[in-house]
């Protein structure tokens, strides 16, 4: 006999601070964002959780592995509950029409916020749960920015996170969901989790830093321990207004619930412990922040924008920076680049030509809280646009679909502006325009982390700006509502492990 598995993945990171909500259309234009049944299982360019979990069920004909959906979007704003209702329907169909299931093996990102339910990872599981009942197993893979929940955690008999941060695991860690599922359904384990929240309110350095690499590597050490199954640390999504908010660390044993609690109990104690050490890398001041990397030597220097991190649920189009570059571009010796999403710029210029001189505001069209649009006279040097390479593999997909791109250019500042927001730090997209950006003197990276993807190996310096925006590193920026209290560092240090 076979074992029908259910496969599926709904995969969102939903920024609180973003005024505009997802819907369902944002899903349905994304390339490959919304696929029902079948097409989830043909799509050989694409390489994520599914990719990893086909993998090990090809392996062995015993398991018959069942289309769901799959539903995944960059990062963006709360997810509006026609949404919720819509991809709620969906799975609920699939469940029904896909016959009897033996187990799941589901893909969540583990920070799925609606605009109404706090926790849809959750929400999501107990329509999982309402069809297929309490006894199939369903093992999930995470983000490791998932923001854990109790409901996430009772409703699931395993959860699994990425292990790196810029995420080059994620094939990895939908392989190791269908594992852990491949032992439950051959009667070879009976998991166990622990889980232990952390009152830590800021996001990680990623890994390939200190103390992050540390942390990580004991937790995956464990792998190897007797009765251990898969330990996962989950630094959650600060920028989510949730009252389950706050760093997790989750052990999964082999029916050992002692050695759960101990291992889970362990990583969380290690992690409160250096918590001085994990917070967040000095941000200057935009202005300051580009008059430094200005007097810095070599090229290309870095500017990470990252409170307008298109990555980190933020529009790609505030102007805090695009502000401090008006101010500042004219003194840097060489190139300066920026770009910014601005459809109603691409639009006009493209009714213009090359070579003419355009008046007209840029950015700032999508959340005037985080900056207006900024008003500039620019020589129009390049309109192109179409697919440009993910150099950093951070959609999944091989390429982004830019739509129009122009690039603007006044003296030595070149603004490059697509149709549709770019996911990542995308050296592609000046490519796209004929500028090699790793000539130029300053790259304004919309980025906290993944520009050590793309850019690391040939940034000469990056400093750290301080724009208002809602993918901000600096959580004292924002007006949290909903999250547990005291949190550390926003309330100085003052919260305790167990509360
Ligand atoms: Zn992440």
């Amino acid at each position: 006999m076979s074992y029908r598995i259910g496969i599926g993945r709904i995969w969102h990171e939903s920024n609180s601070f973003f005024a505009i909500g997802t819907r369902l259309e944002d899903f349905e234009s994304y390339p490959g964002g919304l696929v029902v049944g079948q097409p989830l299982f043909n799509r050989p360019d694409r390489a994520d959780e599914i990719t990893g979990m086909l993998k090990v069920f090809s392996r062995d004909n015993q398991f018959e592995p069942v289309p769901l959906l799959g539903a995944s979007l960059e990062p963006s704003g709360a997810i509006t509950p026609d949404c919720v209702e819509a991809l709620s329907d969906l799975l609920r169909g699939q469940l029904q029409a896909s016959g009897d299931l033996d187990a799941i093996c589901f893909s969540l990102h583990g920070a799925m916020t609606g605009e109404t339910i706090a926790d849809l990872d959750g929400h999501f599981l107990q329509v999982m749960r309402d069809e297929v009942g309490p006894a199939i197993p369903i093992v999930c893979s995470l983000d490791c920015h998932a923001t854990v929940t109790q409901q996430m955690h009772q409703l699931s008999t395993a959860l699994t996170a990425y292990r790196t941060h810029p995420h080059t695991d994620v094939v990895e860690t939908g392989e190791r969901a269908a594992e852990i599922l491949m032992d439950v359904i051959s009667g070879k384990t009976k998991p166990v989790t622990c889980m232990q929240k952390i009152p830590l309110l800021l996001l990680d350095r990623g890994t390939g830093s200190s103390p992050i690499d540390r942390l990580f590597e004991k937790f995956i050490g464990w792998d190897d321990l007797e009765g251990v199954i898969a330990c996962s640390l989950c630094p959650a999504y600060p920028l989510q207004d949730v009252p389950q908010q706050g760093w997790t660390a989750i052990a999964v044993t082999d029916n050992d619930k002692a050695l759960a609690q101990r291992l889970a109990e362990e990583l969380a104690s290690e992690v409160w412990r250096v918590r001085h050490e994990l917070l967040p890398e000095p941000m200057l001041a935009p202005v300051t922040a580009l008059q430094k990397a200005i007097q810095m030597s070599g090229f290309p220097i870095l500017v990470t924008d990252s409170a307008d991190n298109v990555g980190a649920g933020a529009p790609g189009d505030t102007t805090g920076i695009l502000q401090a570059l008006m101010e500042t571009y004219h003194d840097a010796d060489g190139l300066v680049l920026a770009n910014f999403p601005d459809r109603q710029v691409t639009q006009i210029a493209e009714t213009r030509q090359v070579g003419e001189t355009i008046t007209l505001d840029v950015a700032g069209k999508s959340d005037i809280r985080y900056g207006h649009p900024v008003p500039v006279t620019a020589e129009i040097l390049a309109i192109t646009g179409g697919e440009i390479t993910d150099d950093g593999q951070f959609s999944g997909n091989p390429t982004i679909d830019a739509g129009v791109m122009v690039c603007l250019g006044i003296d030595n500042l070149r603004l490059v502006l697509s149709e549709h927001a770019i996911w990542g730090p995308q050296p592609s997209l000046f490519r796209q325009v004929g500028i090699n950006p790793f000539e130029a003197k300053i790259v304004v990276v919309k980025s906290g982390i993944g520009y050590k993807v793309t850019y690391g190996a040939v940034a000469k310096g990056v400093v750290h700006a301080d724009s208002p925006g809602p993918g901000s590193r600096n959580v004292a920026n924002f007006d949290f509502k909903h999250i547990p209290r005291p949190m550390f560092p926003l309330d100085g240090d003052t919260a305790t492990l167990h509360r």
